[in-house]
């Protein structure tokens, strides 16, 4: 049985820079009946069980550290069990959310991760954050974006750690390498596709 993904939106909170939002959150979780990873963890180890249902969890992926990514991921880890992978550069980030645990593994670039007889790339696609990562899954046609990628453009930059121009820079080099029918499954909001979104990218000068 090929991989399916399943998909919640969780709400909840973001805070950074000493201001708080509301935020809806994409839930992403790729396997199949016997196993499966989570792609972020936001707000509420509930809503996340339920789209996990009684599968093994091989592994709690994080795009980033922002607190609505990651909030509950050290809760998940003991609900289910699995490591957290986030990539290195993203530390300070976490120690906001996290200042006494830590996560398990780090991600990077390149690297492949197997669940359910399919295979995630990580692509570390920095600017939103330091250690933003994309998880692109050829098999299946998509990619998972985080924040870096929305439909309508790149991710927001205006806050500490985040960089406009480097994020322009890692969608062109590493998401506008993927074919124009790839769909984005992203961090919040609607999906999109990357030639949908090449037009919303301008190229730096
Ligand atoms: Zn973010």
């Amino acid at each position: 049985m090929p991989a399916r993904i399943d998909h919640r939106v969780v709400a909840g909170t973001f805070t950074l820079d000493g201001e708080t939002f509301e935020v809806d959150n994409n839930l992403w979780v790729l396997g199949d009946d016997e196993e499966c990873v989570v792609i972020d963890a936001p707000h509420d180890v509930d809503a996340i069980m339920a789209a996990v249902g009684d599968r093994q969890v091989k592994a709690i992926l994080c795009t980033h550290a922002h607190d609505d990514h990651v909030r509950v991921a050290p809760a998940l880890r003991e609900r289910v069990s699995a490591p957290i992978l986030l990539h290195p550069d993203d530390q300070p980030l976490w120690e906001l959310t996290h200042p006494h645990e830590l996560w398990d593994a780090d991600l990077s670039d390149g690297q492949r991760i197997e669940v359910a007889g399919t295979t995630l790339q990580v692509l570390h696609t920095p600017g939103h954050a330091p250690g933003g990562v994309c998880f692109s899954v050829p098999e299946l046609g998509c990619v998972f974006t985080g924040d870096t990628l929305f439909s309508g453009g790149p991710g927001a930059t205006g806050r500490s750690f985040s960089d406009h121009e480097v994020l322009v820079g890692s969608i062109r080099d590493k998401l506008f390498a993927l074919p124009d029918a790839t769909v984005v499954h992203t961090g919040h909001g609607e999906d999109t596709t990357v030639g949908a979104e090449r037009d919303h990218v301008p190229a730096l000068p």
